[in-house]
């Protein structure tokens, strides 16, 4: 690569809304088979809503609300900040706090151990939710004690993001740590045609892996630190930078040599355009 086509590639990389740390990680945009993308917080807005508390043994609402957005204090997951902004009042200290990325939170109010997050983390059955969604369970170690059902908004941007990426021939994959179910909802609405549900941070760099083995040349957006290994195992990383619509977590940031200071996917176009011009004028 001569430096100066690096350079004026990444000047407008950055008006474009695109912060580049790695020349050589732009170029494998540019080359990308296949780009994969994580859901919470970068398909949608990443800020869900809590849509309905469900009580599944006899704690009230408000204090499962309590106890939930406690717990979340120290959470940068958007399902964190969803549950403490629905919270009105005021939150319960929490020991031995502990996140655990891709599953959920750990912690002790009043001595008392309890976990919040997915029914997998959880190791228990949620009742029927009816309605898409996340939903995330609290238990302590007698079990269930409620369901907390969040909505979150897909980027208005990301289906025409995702048309026009496909268009110039790559392969689109969901990767997300939620549900199959409104994973693949989700991915239908966008027009993604490959979903994998239930990953675990460690599954989506094997899925990576995977396709790499087979020759692709991988391209991995995310925000959250459940993706900062699939991050820093593509070949080209993107994360969804703080001013990215107020996700995008440091861990991210950190992993990724490609990341976005515009809210939205858009940057992503902006960035291929620019991959393969800079390819053009290097080679
Ligand atoms: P995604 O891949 O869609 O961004 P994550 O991998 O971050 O999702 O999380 C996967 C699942 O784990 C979430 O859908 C949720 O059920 C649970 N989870 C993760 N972090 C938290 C948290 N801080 N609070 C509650 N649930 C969580
Ligand atoms: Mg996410």
């Amino acid at each position: 690569a001569t430096p100066v086509a690096v350079m004026v590639g990444l000047g407008s990389a950055a008006r474009k809304g695109v912060l580049v740390r790695d020349a050589a990680a732009l170029e494998a945009l540019g080359q990308a088979t296949d780009l994969a993308f994580d859901k919470t917080g970068t398909i949608t807005e990443g800020r869900p809503r809590l849509r309905r508390v469900l009580a599944t043994s006899g704690l009230a609402d408000a204090d499962l609300l309590r106890l939930a957005a406690s717990l979340e204090r120290d959470s940068e997951h958007p399902i964190a900040r969803g549950l403490v902004t629905a919270h009105a009042g005021a939150l319960k200290p929490v020991s031995a706090f502990r996140a655990h990325p891709g599953g959920g939170v750990s912690g002790e109010i009043d001595g008392h151990a309890w976990r919040l997050g997915s029914a997998a983390f959880l190791g228990v059955a949620f009742p029927e939710v009816d309605e898409d969604g996340i939903a995330v369970g609290l238990a302590d170690a007698s079990g269930l004690k409620g369901v907390f059902v969040l909505g979150d908004r897909l980027r208005a941007e990301s289906p025409a993001v995702a048309g026009q990426l496909r268009q110039q021939g790559l392969r689109l994959h969901l990767f997300t740590g939620d549900r199959a179910e409104p994973a693949a909802k989700m991915a239908e609405a966008v027009g993604i045609e490959s979903v994998a549900a239930g990953l675990r941070p460690e599954g989506k760099l094997a899925r990576i892996r995977e396709l790499q083995a087979q020759g692709a040349v991988v391209g991995f957006v995310g925000d959250g630190v459940n993706d900062a290994p699939a991050l820093a195992q593509a070949d080209c990383g993107i994360a969804m930078g703080s001013g990215a619509g107020e996700q995008g977590t440091g861990a991210a940031m950190a992993a990724a040599p490609l990341v976005l200071l515009r809210p939205g996917l858009e940057p992503i176009l902006a960035a291929r355009r620019l991959a393969l011009r800079t390819h053009r004028v290097i080679r």
